[in-house]
């Protein structure tokens, strides 16, 4: 089993709803067991600041699902939640599901690039992380923690 790391974004449509609803999906994934998840935060929408701030947690799950079929059950669990692509960048959404991590994987497709290459920049998914995985490190041997240091907290609070 690989332990997987998911980034859950939502500034849409109730956004508790959307993220307590797709983490309940999450749970039922088949070979997959032992869900942790953090606590929610709020954060400042990184395209136009004419949307809603962002309900934001990341979760843990250990899964024999390859990385492939992990992605095709979080596409399907967005679209379920009202998900639509538009051409601004970084707009507003109902649902968002990034995987950030997959075990040590590094994993480099056309649909899916692991780890996650917004992972490093962004608070609102590091802090999260920080607090269900205190110790852990990125495949590239760097831990998350020194990795904070250079990552504010800034306008990043509990939900
Ligand atoms: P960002 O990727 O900067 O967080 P976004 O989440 O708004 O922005 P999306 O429109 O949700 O972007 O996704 C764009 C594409 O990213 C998807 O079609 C998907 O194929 C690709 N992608 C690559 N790597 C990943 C990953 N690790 N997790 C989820 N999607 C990924
Ligand atoms: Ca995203
Ligand atoms: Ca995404």
């Amino acid at each position: 089993m690989d332990r997987v790391y998911i980034a859950i974004g939502s500034n849409l449509n109730n956004p508790l709803f959307q993220v307590k609803s797709a983490i309940k999906e999450l749970q039922q994934l088949p070979n997959t067991k032992n869900i942790i998840i953090s606590s929610f935060y709020r954060s400042k929408p990184m395209g136009s600041q004419q949307q809603p701030n962002y309900l934001n947690a990341v979760i843990s799950l250990d899964t024999d699902l390859p990385p492939n079929v992990i992605f095709k059950y979080t596409q399907e669990i967005e679209l379920r939640h009202g998900r639509i692509r538009k051409f601004d960048r970084w707009g507003p959404r109902t649902l968002d599901l990034d995987i950030i991590l997959y075990g040590q994987k590094i994993i480099l497709t056309t649909n899916l690039i692991i780890p996650h290459y917004g992972l490093k920049e962004r608070n609102f998914v590091l802090y999260p992380l920080l607090e269900i995985a205190p110790m852990l490190s990125f495949p590239n041997g760097v831990l998350l923690k020194d990795k904070l240091i250079y990552i504010k907290k800034n306008n990043l609070t509990l939900w």
